[in-house]
């Protein structure tokens, strides 16, 4: 992870209570000196020396009245919650203006960084091992389910578009002092970190619905599902049909067999008659 060098502050030791409520954050408190935001709300921390407390691990910032409804889940434990991992689709490292590090929280300034170029996942080439495989996962299509399945947001934080609006409360939720916000890679929606939870899970791909392919339509080829699932054809109906065919040929080839056994019969029914002649 990239050195978290401006941690001018003085800890003042761990929070004992409430410290990590699932989001895995270790929390300390920190007096800050110069203008600082909270990473939860993006508000400033109050005061001449602002308080607040900082994570550890992480470096994210959180006022003391936001601690308790943190949800954005520290980089320790990121990996772990992310039940199907999807790769990013990194760029060539290039030098990012006033992005932030979705590993380290901290800007990317002058550091050589990678961005993933479809979901934009930014992160310090230095803290490029510490990065969570949670991409969009483009090509969901499996035969057998259900073709009205929900499709869910895929919610990114940090580095929103200048004056992005939370869907939610209708205020700013985008921060150009640290890595704050929300924002659904597939239909566009921003919203704060304290107000995406209430919205609807299910993503409507917003205002490119129209021209946008479902990611539940297309399929790539998988070596862990066998070809005839992929095609839609089951092993049942593969396997009648394949009993239906032996069965004809079997038809067929007795079918034949009786023929010329009836055909060799009048053959010597027809030399006896003339014999007979
Ligand atoms: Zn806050
Ligand atoms: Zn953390
Ligand atoms: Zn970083
Ligand atoms: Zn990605
Ligand atoms: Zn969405
Ligand atoms: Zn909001």
């Amino acid at each position: 992870m990239a050195d978290c060098g401006d941690r001018s502050g003085d800890s003042q030791g761990s929070i004992e209570d409430g410290e990590t409520q699932g989001h895995g954050h270790f929390f300390v408190k920190k007096t800050f000196h110069k203008p600082t935001y909270c990473h939860h709300c993006t508000d400033i921390l109050w005061g001449l020396i602002g308080v607040g407390y900082v994570c550890e691990v992480c470096n994210f910032v959180v006022h003391d009245r936001c601690m308790k409804t943190v949800v954005s889940p520290c980089s320790s434990i990121a990996t772990y919650l992310i039940k199907n991992p999807v790769a990013h689709c990194w760029s060539e490292p290039s030098h990012f203006k006033r992005k932030f590090c979705n590993v380290c929280r901290k800007r990317l300034e002058d550091s050589l960084a990678i961005r993933c170029e479809i979901c934009e996942y930014y992160a310090h080439l230095d803290c490029q091992d510490f990065v969570v495989s949670d991409c969009m996962e483009c090509a969901t299509y499996f035969p057998q389910r259900d073709r009205n399945v929900i499709h869910y947001h895929h919610w990114r934080q940090g580095n929103l578009p200048p004056n992005s609006k939370c869907v939610s409360c209708k205020k700013t939720c985008w921060s150009s002092e640290c890595l704050a916000g929300m924002r659904c890679e597939w239909c566009g929606v921003t919203a704060h970190a304290t107000c995406y939870r209430n919205l609807p899970v299910e993503c409507k791909f917003g205002s490119l619905r129209e021209i946008l392919l479902p990611s539940t339509c297309l399929t790539i080829p998988r070596l862990d599902v066998p070809m005839e699932t992929i095609l839609g054809i089951s092993r049942k109906s593969m396997w009648e049909r394949h009993v239906r065919s032996a069965v004809t040929q079997v038809k067929r080839r007795s079918a034949v067999r009786m023929r010329k056994m009836y055909d060799s019969m009048m053959l010597a029914n027809t030399q006896t008659n003339v014999e007979d002649i």
